[in-house]
Order: structure tokens, then sequence, then C-alpha cells
């Protein structure tokens, strides 16, 4: 046997019954975000490295050392490109908008999901590749839509029955307020030389406010004696503030006031926030984002204000796992059992019908053995957790009918159907209409049984 190849290290395959999680969030998220007037944009995973050394900063953790970036083969004139895989999507969706001239006809809501890319310690819920799900509005100044991003937020952590999460928020002012601040800052932390790790001292001049977000247990004391930045916000910055908070009053949503809520990247200005977890350890932090009117700019674009966040997908999804919550298994609707092979075409343009009409069908195949016997496709009708079995035995058939068979309700009352009027009994097998998003009937799911992978009549959570 040939060599075993194994996955890149940080890098996961999501699969059956896991995969399933996946789409259950994304259905969600899709609906919210179309409930928000937010539109999807999908940008390339690889994009030039100067977009992200631009959009995120030459001194950030992301830029200096996560980067899977790369110099590409020369093409045909000898030029080589400069090509890194996306760290995040916000230098992207940006690049984006200016390019191809978004914003001409006013501002814009948008919304994206994908893998991204970091070059980290693989631990729990931190990995090299990792999904995001994020929301940026452009070209809006006001603290209206930072509040409207955050309800946003919240309306999602209500529609997956997400409750072990608190909102944490700032406000960083406007680069000159910061500039009074960082000179400030570097006296403190020089007066403390001694005290600041190896990148504390490098991040001493080139990035002040970064040291504010070390992870270090042993700087917390100088951290916590600095001098904060909420000193120096103008009468400006603090009406946006204002304006924020009260609108996630008004919307009772709870937030607590973090000062030392820097943000990893240095584009943000005004707002930041991050919803946090205690339950997923170090990694607590599932969503994180802010105002950053100045990047556009950056990027060549013409200045417009801008704000926007991201969450981890495999936070949220761990999150709702420590907390118990069930997601509904996707069951199918029947299971077709087929005892005799020559039936086959009979039995697969039924289901075609069936399928056409809407409803989930699973279907007895052949192994490499055959067909099994009758006894051991009950069984696996069984195990599939689908609410029906259809026996297409050779006697129904020769009558033109086939024998529907209760699963689930105890009874395993049989009836018989009949093959020429599959559309008129069709939808009688389904247990919920094939449109329906996951958001939309089930806001939140308690806590029981019934659990992902272990089929159980979903009937019972969606009708
Ligand atoms: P952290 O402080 O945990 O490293 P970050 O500040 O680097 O997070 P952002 O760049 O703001 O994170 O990304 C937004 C969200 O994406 C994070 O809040 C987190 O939920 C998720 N995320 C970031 N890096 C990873 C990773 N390596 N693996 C899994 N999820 C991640
Ligand atoms: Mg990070």
């Amino acid at each position: 046997m040939a060599e075993k190849l194994n996955a890149v290290k940080g890098m996961n395959d999501i699969l059956p019954p896991e995969s399933a999680r996946w789409e259950w969030l994304e259905a969600t998220v899709r609906d919210l975000m179309a409930r928000f007037a937010y539109r999807n944009v999908r940008t390339p995973i690889l994009e030039h490295t100067a977009l992200f050394v631009r959009g995120i900063g030459e001194v950030t953790d992301i830029v200096e050392k996560e980067m899977y970036a790369f110099e590409d083969r020369s093409d045909k004139h000898g030029q080589a490109e400069h090509l890194a895989m996306r760290p995040e999507n916000t230098a992207g969706l940006v690049r984006a908008v200016i390019e191809h001239n978004m914003l001409y006809d006013g501002p814009k809501r948008l919304w994206y999901t994908g893998p991204m890319f970091r070059r980290e310690k693989p631990q729990r819920g931190r990995y090299r590749q990792f999904h995001q799900i994020g929301a940026e509005a452009l070209g809006f100044g006001g603290p209206d839509v930072d509040a409207e991003l955050i309800l946003l937020a919240s309306a999602l952590w209500k529609a997956i029955g997400l409750t072990d999460v608190r909102l944490e928020l700032n406000s960083l002012g406007q680069p000159a307020e910061r500039a009074l601040h960082r000179a400030q800052l570097i006296a403190h932390f020089e007066k403390h030389a001694e005290r600041l790790d190896e990148d504390g001292k490098r991040r001493l001049h080139s990035n002040p406010l970064r040291i504010l977000d070390t992870k270090n247990p042993a700087m917390k004391d100088v951290v916590e004696s600095a001098p904060r930045l909420a000193e120096f916000l103008g009468a400006e910055s603090l009406a946006h503030f204002e304006g924020l908070k009260a609108i996630l009053e008004a919307n009772d949503i709870a937030y607590t006031i973090n000062p030392r809520l820097v943000r990893g990247l240095d584009y943000y200005n005004l707002t930041v926030f991050e919803f946090v977890t205690d339950r997923l350890g170090a990694q607590g932090t599932v969503c994180g984002g802010g105002r950053y009117d100045g990047l556009i700019e950056q990027i060549g674009g013409k200045p417009a204000p801008a704000v926007g966040w991201a969450m981890g997908v495999e936070r949220v999804l761990d999150l709702l796992k420590e907390q118990g919550t069930a997601i509904p298994a996707p069951v199918p609707d029947a299971y077709a059992i087929v005892p005799d092979a020559a039936s086959m075409p009979l039995v697969l343009r039924t289901l075609q019908q069936l399928r056409e009409a809407g409803v989930r069908v699973q279907m007895h195949a052949a192994t490499a053995e055959g067909l099994a016997s009758f006894k051991s496709q009950m069984k696996k009708a069984d195990g599939s957790g689908a609410i029906h079995a259809l026996i297409f035995g050779a006697d129904e058939l020769a009558r033109g009918e086939v024998t529907l068979k209760a699963l689930r309700d105890g009874s395993g009352a049989q009836t018989t159907r009949s093959l020429s009027e599959v559309a008129a009994w069709a939808a009688t097998l389904q247990s919920s209409p094939p449109t329906e998003t996951p958001g939309r009937s089930q806001v939140s799911v308690p806590p029981s049984g019934g659990g992902l992978g272990e089929p159980g009549p979903r009937g019972s959570t969606t009708n």
C-alpha cells in the first residue's frame, strides 16, 4: 500500500455529522443577513501580500509571523508575484469595493464567509485554516450603523441559541487623540521597561497601544496602571460613543466597557467591540469588530468610513456544543427498502418523483456484496432516522403500489400507496417544507437529547 498522507497540521476536515452543524449555522446566517439587508461578497483566497501589509499593518502578529506568504513562480515576463493566503477578509473586501467602485452610488452593507489562514500554534479554538463570517458596512459614519452591526450579531446569537457570550465595548477615539495618549503611554512603559516582555519591548516605540492587548499575565500590573485612552477623547468621539450606547440600551443589549480592548489590528478607530465567553479557555473571543474609517484610504480608495465585525465559526460551534445546544439532525423523510435488484429501475423512477416533490429520500443501494437481506435493510432504515420506510416489495410493485411503514410514531402502521399518484401523496411524507431555513422556524433549541448525529424525529423540533 502507498504511504498514507494526512492533512496539514492545524487544518481540519469537516465531515458528517459535524458538517451538518456548519450547514445549519450557514443557513441561519444567510437568512439573517437577508433580514438586515446585507449582501454577500466572495473575494479570492489569494491576494497580493502588499494588501495585507497595508491593510492590517506591518507590526501586527498576523503580518509579522502568521501569514502564509510566498513568492509565486515567475510568469513569462520573468515577474514573480508576492502572494498571500488571506489571514482575514476585511482587506480583501475593501480592495474589491475600491476596485469595482462599489461606493459610487452610496454606502453598502456586505457580508462574507469562508476560510482564513494563519500560521499559529494549533490548539482548541485556534487553527491554521479557520473560518470566519463577517459583516461590513461601508460609507456610513454614524454610531447607528455600529449599533446595527452589534444588533445583527446579537440576533445571530439568539437565532442559534448561544447564550454564554457578553459584549465588551471601547472607543479608540481618533488618530490625533491616540497620538496624545500614545506619547504618555510610551513614557509610562519606558518608566517600567524592565517589566515588559520581548514583544512589549519591541512594540514600545512601534505600536505601544498593542502592548495593552498582551496575553502575558506577568505584564498585567504595568498594563493596568497605564494611562487610559478614554481620558484623551474629544467631544465628537465621546458623542459617537454615547450615541452607540444609547441605541444598545434601548435594545436591552448588555455591555461592559473594557478600556484595554484595543483589537489586534491597527486600522480601527472609534468603536471597538468583542463578544467574549469564559467557556473556551484562552480562545474566548468569538466575534470582534469595530470602526476602521482610515482603511479605505490606506488601501488606495477615496476616503470613506467603514465598520464591521468577524466571528470565528469554529469557536461559535464549539461554544454551542459546550452549552449542550442540540442542532436538528439531517434525517431523511423516507428510506427506500428494495428487496429485489430487478425492481431498481422502477424504484429510482419513483424516488426521483418524490425528490422532485421535495421529499428527502435515502435509497438502499447495493454494496460490493449485492443487496442486503430484507431484515438488514429494515435495520438500516431504522438507523437512518427516517420517519417512514418505503418498501418496494415485488408483490406490491406488481400491483402498481408501494408499502409505506411508519418508523417513528410507535405504531409501525403499514399502508399502501399508488405508484401512479406519487405527486398526490408525496407531501404527506414531508416532515417540513424543503425551503425552510433553521433560523425561521427554530429560534433556539432546548439542550436535551436528539443531538447531532443521533438521528431522532426531526418533526418534534421543527413542526
Ligand atoms: P485572538 O485574539 O483570539 O487571536 P484575533 O484578534 O486574532 O483573535 P480577529 O483577527 O479579530 O481575531 O478575527 C476575528 C475572529 O476570528 C476571532 O474573534 C476568532 O473568533 C476568530 N479567529 C481568529 N483567529 C483564529 C484562529 N487561528 N482559529 C480559529 N478562529 C480564529
Ligand atoms: Mg490572533
